[in-house]
């Protein structure tokens, strides 16, 4: 059976810190590391406003949804209900609360991580450098939820929200009492449905937003049912684990050399690529930059790291 746990049942189990730049609240949703061998965990974190949480990185893969406020992750502004997915030993930060509102997000993974909070950099930046077989990638998506069609269901692949090893994201718009099943998980780590709006029925109980879903990965697709309000929700499939095994021994670590006609750089923590060829429009810097020309403080857009911390790759 899946688990299924609703705010309204856990509110007790909210607690606050106190921090010296603010205060955040933590609820605990899932967290059965005995019962299904190294997971899964989810929790919700609410940030106090202008609070800044350092570049980091866990052990295993996570989403990250905001499900209030604002902020930014790196140099990506975070509205809700932005998901970010983040592999393991994959260095994303700062995470900075917005003003006013602050922010607060569902941290989802279907293990546990083993080393529990925040590894921030520099201080673990050791770890990451000597780690064979590492393959750090993260994606952010902005789901878009459509207006729902004649049978009263709208199910909308989140963009870039894909990878080679089953990793998918969904947003769901159900009207009040209809039905669906959500999707394959492709042999992927296990499935969260997020309920963010309105509620879904599970075992004859109506479970309001903000509900966790967590379905196993032997478990298959699991039915969902709208509640009387209707139900907007993300389906979010975890990627197969990475093989360290097989890693350790087709890794092309330490590969890429520095030589002028290079027209890629990547991140060595984290991954991030800039393509001189399309430089990063966004942030100012138009197609065709070369990586000299890059201003020497400009930072990797989803890590922070400086440039210092980037290799030419060859092409
Ligand atoms: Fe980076």
């Amino acid at each position: 059976m899946p688990e299924v746990v609703a705010f309204d049942e856990i509110k007790e189990r909210r607690t606050r810190r106190d921090m010296p730049d603010g205060h955040f609240y933590n609820t605990p949703f899932i967290d059965h590391s005995q019962e299904y061998p190294h997971g899964p965990n989810a929790f919700m974190i609410e940030s106090s406003e202008n609070r800044i949480l350092d570049t980091h990185f866990h052990d295993v893969d996570q989403f990250q949804i905001v499900v209030g406020g604002g902020g930014t992750l790196g140099r990506h502004v975070l509205a809700p209900h932005a998901v970010h997915f983040s592999r393991g030993f994959t260095p994303y930060g700062p995470l900075v609360s917005g003003a006013g509102a602050g922010v607060s997000y569902v941290t989802l993974r279907a293990r546990q991580c083993p080393t529990g909070g925040a590894q921030r950099l520099p201080a673990f930046r050791e770890k990451l450098e000597k780690m064979t077989g590492r393959q750090p990638w993260q994606v952010t998506g902005v789901p878009q939820f459509l207006q729902p069609s004649v049978d009263g269901i709208a199910m909308n692949v989140i963009d870039g929200l894909t990878d080679d090893r089953g990793l998918a994201g969904y947003a769901l718009s159900m009207q009040a009492g209809t039905r669906t099943v959500s999707p394959g998980m492709h042999g992927g780590d296990g499935q969260y449905l997020v309920v963010l709006k309105g509620s879904l029925i599970h075992a004859g109980e109506e479970k309001k937003g903000i509900a966790i879903i967590f379905t196993k990965p032997q478990e298959g697709p699991m039915p969902i049912i709208a509640g009387p309000q209707g139900l907007q929700g993300l389906i979010l499939n975890f990627p197969r684990p990475i093989d360290q095994a097989s890693l350790t021994k087709s890794s092309s670590q330490g590969s890429p050399t520095a030589a002028p006609h290079d027209q890629l750089w990547q991140c060595e923590l984290c991954a991030f690529a800039y393509d001189e060829a399309t430089g990063l429009p966004e942030e100012g810097i138009p197609p065709g930059t070369p990586w000299e020309a890059v201003p020497h403080d400009w930072v990797c857009p989803d890590c922070s790291a400086t440039k210092a911390d980037f290799s030419a790759v060859e092409l």
